[in-house]
């Protein structure tokens, strides 16, 4: 087994587009291997960085309905939970151009207190420029440097997954 790699956050904040990015740029994006039934609809895609493989794993495709803020937020702590059981490190992706909310700073909350490595994705930061406006107001999850990325274009994943691959 590779060391895994989990993508944690908010519905909508592009998780999903990061992991195929993560996987359409350093290898093929196969699905490895899908454990629905035990993990339900977590999916794992192979990826590589510089030299080392890991499975990335998105937390996603949970429930995106019509369930209230308590349920839904109780809904991504299980599935982060899951995750983190066999994560060597956490990407915590959160929304540059929504910022930042309560949902996020609850996830950042229950991240702190584990044990793994959190890296902090913002996505959506298309031009570097304006990334650094949209990461400011990141600092205040407590998880270190806001990453400025763009899971749709590319834009800063380079940066990001220096500070993964450390810890892998
Ligand atoms: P998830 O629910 O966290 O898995 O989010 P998705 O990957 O499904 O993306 C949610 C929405 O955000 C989709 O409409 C994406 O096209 C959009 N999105 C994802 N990444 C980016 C990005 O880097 N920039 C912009 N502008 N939109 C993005
Ligand atoms: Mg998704």
């Amino acid at each position: 087994r590779f060391p895994v790699v989990a993508v944690i956050g908010r519905p909508n904040v592009g998780k999903s587009t990061v992991v195929n990015r993560l996987a359409k740029r350093f290898k093929d994006g196969s699905i490895v291997f899908d454990e629905s039934g035990v993990t339900r609809d977590r999916t794992y895609k192979r990826a590589w960085y510089c030299g080392k493989d890991f499975d990335v794993v998105d937390t996603g495709g949970l429930v995106f309905d019509d369930k209230g803020g308590d349920v839904f937020a109780k809904e991504i702590r299980q599935q982060a939970l899951i995750a983190l059981e066999e994560a060597t490190a956490v990407i915590m992706v959160v929304d540059g151009i929504v910022g930042c909310n309560v949902l996020d700073q609850e996830i950042a909350r229950f991240l702190r207190q584990q044990k793994v490595p959190v890296v902090l994705a913002v996505n959506k930061c298309e031009s570097q420029k304006y990334g650094e406006i949209q990461t400011a107001e990141f600092w205040c999850l407590g998880l270190g440097e806001p990453w400025p990325i763009s899971g749709l274009h590319g834009d800063g994943i380079y940066d990001m997954m220096d500070n993964v691959a450390e810890h892998l």
